[in-house]
């Protein structure tokens, strides 16, 4: 049985564009055309680069929550 989806956001209002994210979970996260990252899908298939991802920007604008009971799975300190 595959883990339940995780909804992956940006707070692109935050977002430095450091490129770590894209770096570190290239196939949840991107840099879009204006340097700030993205999520590459609405949702993803939970994975601990993603956690990394989200606990390792700089100015914590990454969340992601269970898609389905919205509990924050990461960052989470
Ligand atoms: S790690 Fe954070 S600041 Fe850097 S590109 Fe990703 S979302 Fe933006």
């Amino acid at each position: 049985m595959s883990p339940d989806p995780v909804v992956v956001t940006v707070d692109r209002t935050r977002c430095i564009g450091s490129g770590l994210c894209a770096r570190t979970a290239p196939d949840a996260l991107a840099l879009g055309p204006d340097g700030r990252a993205v999520p590459v899908h609405p949702t993803a298939t939970p994975s601990h680069t993603l956690t990394e991802a989200a606990e390792m920007c700089p100015v914590e604008a990454i969340a992601v929550h269970h898609a389905t009971t919205g509990e924050l799975l990461a960052p989470i300190w």
